[in-house]
């Protein structure tokens, strides 16, 4: 019988890729939240919109649609219509996601839609708050960290293609962001109780994807 999976962790642990991996070995559904949060940033910022304009923000949100497209490389985003897939990764996006991502509001309409996304079971889903909040009740829960300085040089060789940036900005930018993601008032980042420690520093991806794909077959 097919389970939900949910994989959570600090900014840069590999937790997307490894997902996807997983999702696909196991043949279920992968759902990258992070990339929603990331979609809601950037259509937020397009829209001139600033977090603390609860009033607009609330309004933004409740009509909010999102559609996860699977795709060759990465899963594309949709929100209201528009392809936000472009523009996620960016230093911008990254830089103010933790901003929105702690408002009430917005964590209240992408918990809901990402429950009705696990609801037919086989969905690997990673997040912050998924093993807390979201699925609390998933029949696998892996927490998946490595050092800041592991996690600065994977997400370096990711973007260091595609955009102009040190190491040390990204170190700077994950620290800043782990911070704020452990800090904030609703479902901040933390382990849950029942969950599997997974420190994948001197791991490489097969080696993380296996143990985990162990634990769902067990
Ligand atoms: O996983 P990723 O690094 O793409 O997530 C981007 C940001 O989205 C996180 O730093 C966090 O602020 C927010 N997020 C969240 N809850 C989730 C997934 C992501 O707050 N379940």
């Amino acid at each position: 019988d097919k389970i939900n999976v949910a994989i959570d962790g600090p900014a840069g642990a590999g937790k997307s890729t490894v997902a996807r991996m997983v999702a696909q070995k196991l043949s279920y559904i992968y759902v990258d939240t992070g990339a929603m949060y990331r979609a809601v940033t950037w259509y937020m910022i397009h829209k001139d919109i600033m977090p603390e304009d609860h009033d607009n923000v609330l309004q933004t949100v409740r009509n909010m649609v999102i559609e996860l497209v699977p795709g060759e490389e990465v899963q594309k985003v949709i929100i209201n219509g528009e392809d936000a897939t472009p523009y996620i990764r960016s230093l911008q996006v990254s830089g103010m996601v933790s901003q929105y991502a702690k408002i009430e509001s917005i964590r209240t309409r992408l918990s809901q839609l990402q429950r009705e996304m696990a609801l037919g079971k086989g969905v690997v889903m990673d997040g912050r708050d998924i093993g807390t909040t979201v699925l609390p009740d998933a029949e696998v829960k892996i927490f998946m960290t490595a050092s800041v300085e592991e996690r600065a040089l994977r997400r370096y060789k990711e973007l260091k293609d595609a955009e102009q940036v040190t190491l040390e900005q990204l170190e700077n930018d994950i620290a800043q962001r782990d911070l704020l993601d452990q800090s904030r008032e609703i479902s901040p980042l933390r382990r849950a109780d029942d969950s599997i420690l997974l420190d994948t520093t001197s791991m490489d991806i097969v080696q993380v994807v296996e143990t985990i794909v162990s634990h769902c077959r067990s």
